[in-house]
């Protein structure tokens, strides 16, 4: 039988520590009385600043936000518009990553540095990439390769 190698020790700069700890806060605002699933994001931008959500369902469930997109939203309305890092906290084992909906979100103000941790109530327990989650995004390239088509199939 195989034996899986033990994991490196994963490395968790002080500001994603930090992050952490103001993610699992948040999430104790969660609004969850359906699901009682609660979430915390925080979203660190290149200056260092920190902007945070926290997951609000509704009755109508399709009206819910994660609390990933909700980060996000505050941070564009406070004018950010490129992301470092993304930590989420979730009483999950293991920790839970962001859904489709949100990666998508995410991709749109990121690029090939972004990184996105995911904790649980103890602490950061990986690091992955936006790619390894969301691979091949459709993005602002996706759009400008389809109107070059939409063009070459009119000069025809
Ligand atoms: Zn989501």
């Amino acid at each position: 039988m195989k034996r899986k190698k033990p994991k490196a020790e994963l490395e968790v700069p002080e500001k994603i520590v930090k992050a952490w700890k103001v993610a699992r806060e948040v999430r104790k605002r969660a609004y969850a009385p359906y699901s009682a699933y609660q979430v915390g994001a925080a979203l660190i931008d290149e200056k260092g600043t920190v902007l945070t959500g926290c997951n609000v369902e509704n009755a109508s469930y399709g009206a819910t936000i994660c609390a990933e997109r909700n980060a996000m939203l505050h941070a564009v309305a406070e004018g950010i518009r490129k992301i470092r890092h993304v930590v989420v906290v979730t009483d999950s084992e293991p920790p839970a990553p962001p859904c489709a909906l949100c990666l998508q979100v995410l991709c749109e103000f990121s690029d090939e540095k972004t990184r996105v941790w995911l904790g649980d109530l103890d602490g950061v327990k990986e690091c992955l990439e936006l790619s390894e989650l969301l691979p091949r995004h459709f993005g602002p390239g996706s759009l400008a390769r389809g109107l070059r088509a939409r063009a070459t199939r009119l000069k025809r």
